[in-house]
């Protein structure tokens, strides 16, 4: 049984994975992101740590890689991430001279979505779109049964203009990311209660129990994605919203105040089933393992 590596390199840590060719993941290793890294010497160097946590040397034949941010995906490029602090970085090769395993390469959104794609909340679906919402916020768009990504321009749902009153990585302010990602969820309850380090799982929670500041923090946060939701839904009418990423482990607590705010403001549009990713948090990992084993198959190696 073949054995590839899943590196999903987000704002705040990088995810490894080992899988085997049936998509079971067999173990997994993680490190915190090196903090503005421009030269990717040191991610690389984190990444090849991982993997020798995961498997002894020469077991793993493949690596799919997947980096957050604007992409040349078929050159390897990291055109731009705020997170990373990348620009025009060739990280796919760097990391394949490092640790000499061929290494496939996209983005971390849209591997997401091959995984939904191919066998989970998406299969059998025409058009669909894909939210992750962790770190940052991007959307994958699945339209006609293929994933679009505009030369890996695409998508950028995280820095559309949704009228909050946060400064984004990106240097603008009002960007969707900015103020309903987990991790400006997070930033917003610190800021409001001097309460540092509660997860946006915990302040979904903490809502429901009748944090009025929480309550407060999150409805806003649910406004935001609803009125991105709306963009995306007038612009591309897709039959599914899959929500994924950390924030997805709020379930309902997500999906329920969007539902209610779509269907009160939608007129003419096709309302779309909205719906937690069949992967959950796993779906990033699930579609580069998918991207190894393409590499593989394909025999470009
Ligand atoms: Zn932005």
């Amino acid at each position: 049984m073949k054995l590839v590596a899943a590196v999903d390199v987000g704002g705040t840590s990088i995810k490894s994975a080992l899988v085997d060719s049936d998509l079971r993941i067999i173990g997994t290793a993680t490190a915190p992101t090196p903090i503005a890294d421009i030269d990717g010497s040191k991610t690389v160097k984190a990444i090849s740590e991982l993997l020798s946590q995961l498997a002894a040397p020469g077991e793993i034949k493949a690596v799919g890689l997947a980096v957050p941010g604007a992409l040349d995906e078929e050159g390897g490029l990291s055109r731009w991430s705020g997170n990373l602090q990348w620009k025009n970085l060739p990280i796919r090769d760097l990391l394949a001279r490092e640790i000499n395993i061929p290494v496939a390469f996209g983005h971390d959104v849209r591997t997401g979505a091959l995984a939904e794609l191919r066998s989970g909340a998406a299969q059998g679906v025409k058009n669909a779109i894909f939210i992750p919402i962790g770190t940052g916020i991007a959307a994958a768009l699945i339209i006609d049964g293929a994933i679009r990504s505009s030369d890996g321009f695409a998508g950028e749902i995280g820095h559309v203009n949704i009228g909050a009153p946060f400064l984004c990585v990106c240097g603008k302010n009002g960007c969707l990311e900015a103020a309903a990602s987990a991790l400006a969820i997070s930033n917003t309850y610190s800021s409001a209660t001097g309460t540092t380090g509660v997860s946006s799982e915990e302040i979904a929670q903490r809502a429901n129990t009748g944090d009025l500041v929480a309550q407060k923090i999150w409805s806003d946060a649910m406004h935001s994605i609803s009125l991105a939701c709306q963009m995306l839904i007038t612009i591309l009418a897709p039959e599914v919203i899959i929500f994924g990423g950390g924030l997805s482990q709020s379930g309902n607590s997500l999906l329920d105040p969007i539902e209610k705010e779509l269907k009160e403001n939608l007129t003419f549009q096709r309302v779309p089933k909205l719906v937690i990713a069949h992967y959950g948090a796993q779906a990033g990992t699930i579609g580069c393992a998918m991207m190894a084993l393409d590499l593989l198959a394909s025999g470009r190696n």
